[in-house]
């Protein structure tokens, strides 16, 4: 049984019947519309902007896709200091991030801070996953350009004041940036609406394929490209666009929105509390990480006190499931979440 969602979901039926027709059907370039061929091409990826701006609550012309979340935070995160060292040259913006971010926050902000581009603060967490938010408060004193706060943690699952947050950040002239990677097509997530000013999210974790994403940049905010060439997506990610891609991202989008109203939501933290309680009685040492925060519905995340992760994954044959992020299963360390 396969029980590892938070690191990809399977494709949704409906998602597949529209990528194989787009893969069949819809090959033109976009960027050639003197013909029908790119006309329909076009018409398809205005379809799924609206299909995405809808389920986050956006105007389809601020989402810009991508190839996934990893590539919407470097371009969020890049492209956002490359503008203000023009606009400020010499000067080295501070750039806030939670400390359980997702290694594709991580990373852009290590690079950067040890080229000396940007003086890099980690916010720090509660025993239950939470933005510490007397701590943020502290370190929004130093007037950072950036906050990098994702919506909901992809490891245990807790969701982060992101409205608190915003509120704090703007007071002091700071930009939020949100990785809702996790967040988008599990829970409500309205982004004009909370005032984030960049959020980045993944077709492959909402039952839609691998390799498409998106980022989304609020009016007024401005940031650099950083692949370049013909000038797709608005000149901010140059590339000819995967069509059928990201064809099955908006309906994903749209089936996940659909899903949501329905109260998928409800039914999934239903399950969720049946297997911890389960879990709990056969275990009661087991410990449920940020058991006290708001969880997503669909993630459980277990300590079993003086047991090794990867020995009980091991011996959970017919269960797949996972000990950590998957873009960290590899690494012997701990994760850095817990
Ligand atoms: N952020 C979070 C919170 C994630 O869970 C993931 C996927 N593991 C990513 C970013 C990266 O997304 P992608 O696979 O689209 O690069």
């Amino acid at each position: 049984m396969y029980l590892d969602h938070a690191a990809t979901t399977p494709i949704a039926p409906g998602v597949l019947t529209a990528m194989t027709d787009a893969l069949a059907g819809t090959f033109g370039n976009p960027a050639n519309t003197s013909h029908a061929a790119g006309r329909a091409a076009v018409d398809a990826l205005v379809d799924a902007r609206g299909q995405v701006a809808s389920l986050i609550g956006a105007a389809p012309e601020r989402v810009f896709f991508t190839s996934g979340a990893t590539e919407a935070n470097n371009l969020a995160i890049r492209g956002l200091v490359e503008r203000a060292r023009v606009a400020r040259p010499g000067h080295v913006p501070v750039v806030l991030v939670s400390a359980i971010e997702h290694r594709s926050v991580l990373c852009p902000v290590d690079a950067l801070e040890t080229r000396g581009v940007i003086d890099v603060r980690r916010i720090p967490v509660t025993g239950d996953g939470v933005l510490d938010l007397a701590e943020l408060d502290r370190l929004l004193e130093l007037d950072p350009l950036l906050v990098c706060v994702h919506l909901a943690n992809n490891e245990i699952g807790t969701i982060q004041p992101i409205r608190e947050l915003v509120a704090r950040a703007h007071a002091r002239g700071t930009l939020v940036l949100c990785d809702a990677t996790q967040a988008v097509g599990k829970v409500d997530v309205t982004v004009e609406e909370l005032g984030i000013d960049l959020l980045s999210l993944s077709a492959h974790k909402f039952h839609g394929p691998k390799g498409a994403g998106a980022l989304y940049v609020a009016p007024g905010v401005s940031v650099e490209p950083q692949v370049t060439g013909g000038g797709q997506e608005c000149g901010l990610r140059a590339g000819t666009p995967n069509v059928p891609a990201i064809v099955g991202m908006g309906v994903a989008a749209e089936e996940a929105g659909l899903a949501l109203a329905a109260g998928e939501g409800d039914r999934v933290a239903a399950l969720r509390e049946r297997l911890e309680t389960a879990l709990l009685e056969l275990a009661p040492c087991a410990v449920v990480n940020g058991v006290a925060a708001p969880r997503l519905p669909g993630i459980v995340s277990i300590t079993f006190p003086g047991s090794c992760g990867g020995e009980l994954v091991e011996e959970l044959r017919e269960l797949q499931v996972s000990r950590g992020s998957a873009c960290s299963t590899g690494s012997p360390k701990p994760s850095h979440v817990l």
